[in-house]
């Protein structure tokens, strides 16, 4: 069985007891850098494991690696070097090579940065779109931002700590004016720290504050128009509104359609509906 373990993303405390349980009972652990899953174990108080480095360069030439010790009915774990495999990390290949071959899969969840900073960032969590690290340069990074400045959902990205500057400058660019941003750094750790501006001040705080350790950044989403343009009358929003409701879809699903068929935000309808 192939076990996905979800490890702390700084706090050694947020190591979940069935997550140690599962690393005590694995045949073999594969993992990013063998030198970190080996602290971690050490902290653990765990010996004698056998690990197999795993890693967006090395994962191709390990598939059949992988298909013999599940065929072999180890019980096989993957980490990653902090938080949770398969988000932003390797380990998406390795459930598609078990689920394919007809092996168990399942996963012990553990903290991720991304929703622990979508929780703190104090930013609207209900619609969020998750990004995790953009292109690093060039027209692939501006174009991806100026996508993600027309979308509603609240936008979550990992940054490295020498690129937050150039975020701040090309979300400048790219369509997000006047939005609240929070930069979550060095989350669960002993210098955790939110950092609320908006996306004006944000180049000009951190050339002065030149930043330190591991980010996430949490971005406002677009505010949409208030306008219905008169796609729809008031009335026949009524009336599908009443119909989508009666036909058993989710709040948030009505939301959707009707933010479709009348231009106003998603996220204002469905604070409507569930205030209704
Ligand atoms: N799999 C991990 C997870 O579940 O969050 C993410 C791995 S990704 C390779 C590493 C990035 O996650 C960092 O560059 C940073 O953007 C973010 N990150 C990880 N730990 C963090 C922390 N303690 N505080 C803030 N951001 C963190």
């Amino acid at each position: 069985m192939l076990y996905l373990v979800g490890t702390p993303i700084g706090n050694m405390a947020d190591m979940s007891p069935r997550a140690v349980e599962t690393l005590k009972l694995s045949d073999v652990i594969l993992c990013e850098d063998t030198r970190v899953t080996g602290i971690l174990l050490n902290n653990l108080g765990i010996e004698g494991k056998k690990l197999i480095s795993y890693h967006e360069h090395n994962k191709a030439s390990r598939k059949d690696m992988v298909t013999d010790l599940l065929s072999k009915e180890l019980n096989v774990v993957q980490v990653s070097d902090a938080g949770m495999p398969v988000i932003s990390d390797p380990g998406e290949d390795l459930v598609t090579i078990a689920a394919e071959n007809g092996f168990e899969v399942t996963c012990i969840p553990g903290p991720t940065a991304a929703m622990t900073a979508a929780a703190i960032s104090g930013i609207d969590a209900r619609f969020i779109h998750f990004e995790g690290f953009l292109p690093s340069a060039g027209a692939a990074r501006t174009d991806r931002l100026s996508t993600l400045a027309k979308s509603e959902d609240t936008i979550i990205l990992y940054e490295a700590p020498h690129r937050i500057v150039k975020l701040c400058e090309d979300i400048g660019k790219t369509g997000f004016a006047g939005r609240k941003v929070s930069f979550c750094r060095e989350l669960t750790k002993k210098y955790e720290e939110v950092i609320r501006l908006n996306t004006e001040d944000a180049k000009d705080y951190f050339e002065k504050n030149p930043p330190k350790g591991e980010f996430v950044v949490v971005i406002e989403g677009k505010t949409a128009s208030k306008e219905t343009d008169g796609i729809i009358t008031e009335e026949k929003t009524e009336e599908l509104k009443e119909h989508l409701i009666k036909s058993g879809l989710s709040m948030k699903d009505v939301a959707k359609a009707l933010s479709i068929v009348t231009g106003r935000s998603k996220n204002d309808i469905y604070k409507d509906l569930i205030g209704r």
